[in-house]
């Protein structure tokens, strides 16, 4: 026999719920209701859907996301092109790869642009709940704009998503925000952040000591218990602010207060990605352990000037697909199921042709009927079929019996509701009784 197969460690496939599977994954249902509900949702505040490929060159990243990012250090999943020899890498995230795709198609000449999409990125992490080495996330932008309006406007979108897919903000998912201010801005609190450090050398854990002088802002964001009381005790970025950036803040924040979206202002919060400028922020969850991150973003208005565009500014965030869903079935939110409005019964030896034009006419109908077709073993008996259409979850069984076909009818059967209730219903007319099947 061949050797068994299966996915690369951490890469998972995305099944129909009827697929019975061990671990805890959203099935493909959940995602196909959720990205409806994006599709929705970014409609609405008019932004609009691109794609852009899974591999990017790598200079893209090294240069985009910085080197002693944690990604860029240990994460990305780079290769050499056996081809020709370049240096490709599975795109980690899509900011980088947008903001290229932008510039190689000159796409701001005509103003600026919101644009989103969604899709694969990959990060040679450890997988656990939450983590893994393919993600998928909803990758938003906003490119071109200046003010803290759009800001807002991101965060507010984030919101009208959860409120969508029946998530509460403030419970099921909390607003994190913070600024990073502008780069002389930084400069001033790097200096003395890692005066602070070097006075506490001791304290320091092993990352924390590699980081010190190559990204000591990173060291803020150390998970590590035993660094947290020196990191409590930091100069905050927020103190060294100048006035403008303080107004822009501030300016983001009274939106939010004007639409009643509560919110902490977290002083240590300040992302993977070096490009972050002005706002940063986080949705975050107390449901999913130490992947409680479900979305972040900023403004990172250097990028673009940083990967050969002419200087904009911009504003985004990524949204973990599967931490999301996680969190949808861990709250057992109430999802729409994707069942049919209808299974079809064809006893063997049943003509395919009335059964053909009567469900034809349903689908044409917009219901959502499921024909039951046999496999190797032929049709099966009603018993069987009617076991398949309890599964598949279908409120009305139709069944095309003989009896039925002969009067030019076909039996619509309830199988929910306590189920029983039964009526024959004209063939010729099967557009008049359709609609009463919809769920
Ligand atoms: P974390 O601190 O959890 O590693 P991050 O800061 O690296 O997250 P981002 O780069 O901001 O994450 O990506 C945006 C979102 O994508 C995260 O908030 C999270 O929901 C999701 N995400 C990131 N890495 C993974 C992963 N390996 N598996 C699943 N989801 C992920
Ligand atoms: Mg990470």
């Amino acid at each position: 026999m061949a050797e068994k197969l299966s996915a690369v460690k951490g890469m998972n496939d995305i099944l129909p719920a009827s697929v019975p599977r061990t671990e805890k994954l959203p099935d493909s249902a959940l995602w196909q209701w959720f990205e409806g509900a994006v599709r929705g949702v970014l409609g609405r505040y008019g932004y609009q859907y691109l794609l852009t490929p899974i591999v990017e060159p790598t200079q893209l990243f090294v240069r985009g996301l910085g080197e002693v990012t944690d990604i860029v250090e240990k994460e990305m999943y780079s290769f050499t092109d056996s081809m020709n020899g370049d240096r490709l890498t599975l795109r980690p995230e899509a900011t980088a790869g947008i903001v290229r795709a932008m510039i190689e198609h000159n796409a701001l000449y005509n103003g600026p642009l919101r644009i989103w999409t969604l899709g694969p990125m990959f990060r040679h992490e450890r997988p656990q709940k939450g983590r893994y080495r393919q993600f998928h996330q909803l990758d938003v932008e906003a490119l071109g704009f200046a003010g803290p309006d759009v800001d807002a406007e991101m965060i507010l979108m984030a919101r009208a998503l959860w409120r969508e897919l029946g998530l509460v903000e403030g419970s099921h998912v909390r607003l994190e925000i913070n600024s990073l201010g502008q780069p002389d801005e930084r400069r001033a609190h790097r200096q003395a952040l890692v005066q602070h450090f070097e006075q506490n050398a001791d304290a320091l854990d092993e990352d924390a000591r590699r980081r010190l002088h190559s990204n000591p802002l990173r060291i803020l964001d150390s998970k590590n218990p035993q660094m947290q009381p020196l990191i409590e005790r930091a100069p905050r970025l927020m103190d060294f602010l100048g006035a403008e950036s303080r107004a822009h803040f501030d300016a983001v924040c009274a939106a939010l207060d004007a639409v009643g979206l509560a919110f902490r202002v977290n002083p240590r919060l300040v992302r993977g990605m070096d490009y972050y400028n002005l706002t940063v922020f986080e949705w975050v969850t107390d449901q999913l352990g130490s992947q409680g991150t479900v979305c972040g973003g900023g403004r990172y208005d250097g990028l673009i000037a940083q990967l050969g565009g002419k200087p904009a500014p911009a504003v985004g965030f990524g949204l973990g697909i599967e931490r999301l869903l996680l969190l949808v079935q861990e709250l057992g939110l109430p999802v729409p199921s994707g069942a049919p409005d209808a299974y079809a019964i064809v006893p063997a030896g049943t003509p395919l042709a009335p059964v053909v034009v009567a469900l034809e006419t349903l689908r044409a109908a917009g219901l959502r009927v499921v024909q039951h077709a046999g496999g190797t073993e032929g049709p099966g008996s009603m018993k069987s079929q009617f076991k398949k259409a309890d599964a598949s979850g279908a409120r009305h069984a139709l069944i095309f019996g003989a009896d039925e076909l002969a009067a030019g009818e076909v039996t619509v059967k309830s199988l929910r509701d306590g189920g029983g209730a039964q009526s024959r219903r004209p063939l010729a007319a099967v557009a008049d009784w359709a609609a009463a099947l919809k769920g």
